[in-house]
């Protein structure tokens, strides 16, 4: 894995979905490390004085850009005091601080082995990265996602959802939300929050599938559980741990 870098970036875009749930994209100021699909990326707001080298207060962020992109995108929901302060103080051109890649969460299957990623909210952050990837380069495994957001405005990264169903042999989209309204999504949406069933239902042969779990703790917790009570092997289960 390539060292971590700490990275001055310009904020190059922002995509507010609701009041709490934004994408960001920023322009680092030279070349972004190799990173692989699935890592994650620290985020300081406050400036970083690398003649001091004291690293300011910083948030983890699943990156869901490829390593190839010259810029660099996550999402996240406001939760706490310090992405309160994302949502209020980040704008377009500001400076802010990375330092990246960390984590090992990565897709690693063989192409016959069918794998089911379960994505609730900015969840999908890292899976965004995992199927860029495969547009970019496929490597024969066959993704199916399944997706639950509170509300059709939630669905994030949807331009790239629909390049991937017309163009990812194989992909499988199961998308639900809480809420439904009028929307103009060019795929179809589910009523209802995701359960342990959908998941479960979404595979040909769940027994011998391989599940990548990402999004709030107690939907992890839940599905994990159901999991393990049909007897999969935790081999099977791999998660990206946001607390
Ligand atoms: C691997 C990973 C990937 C993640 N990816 C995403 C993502 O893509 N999108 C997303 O929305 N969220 C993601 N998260 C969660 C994110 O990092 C924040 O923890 C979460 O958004 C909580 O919001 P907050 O920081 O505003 O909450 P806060 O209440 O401010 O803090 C949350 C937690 O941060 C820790 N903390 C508190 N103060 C400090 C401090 N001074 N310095 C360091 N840590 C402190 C504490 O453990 C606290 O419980 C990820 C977390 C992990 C571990």
């Amino acid at each position: 894995m390539a060292n971590p870098i700490k990275l001055k970036c310009i904020v190059s875009s922002i995509i507010n979905h609701d009041d709490a749930v934004s994408t960001i994209t920023m322009t680092p100021s030279r070349r972004l490390p190799n990173f692989k699909p699935g890592q994650f990326l620290h985020l300081a707001l406050d400036p970083f004085d690398p003649t001091v080298g004291f690293w300011p207060e910083s948030r983890v962020f699943s990156i869901a850009s490829m390593p190839l992109d010259p810029d660099i995108t996550i999402a996240y929901g406001v939760k706490g005091a310090f992405t309160k302060r994302m949502r209020e103080e980040l704008a377009v051109g500001k400076e802010v601080w990375i330092r990246l890649p960390y984590g090992h969460f990565g897709l690693a299957a063989s192409p016959d082995e069918e794998i089911i990623l379960v994505a609730g909210g900015t969840g999908i952050t890292p899976f965004s990265a995992f199927i860029l990837n495969e547009l970019w380069r496929s490597s024969g495994m066959v993704l199916k996602l399944v997706y639950g957001v509170k509300k059709p405005d939630l669905f994030l990264f949807t331009d790239m959802l629909i390049e991937a169903m017309s163009r990812l042999s194989g992909f499988k989209l199961f998308a639900f939300s809480e809420e439904i309204y009028d929307n103009k999504m060019l795929f179809s949406i589910n009523k209802g929050s995701l359960s342990f069933d959908k998941i479960w239902e979404a595979a040909n042969d769940p027994a011998s599938a391989t599940f990548y779990l990402s999004g709030p703790v107690n939907m992890i917790n839940s599905l994990k559980a159901g999991l393990k009570e049909k007897g999969i092997n935790p081999e099977k289960i791999k998660i990206d741990e946001w607390e």
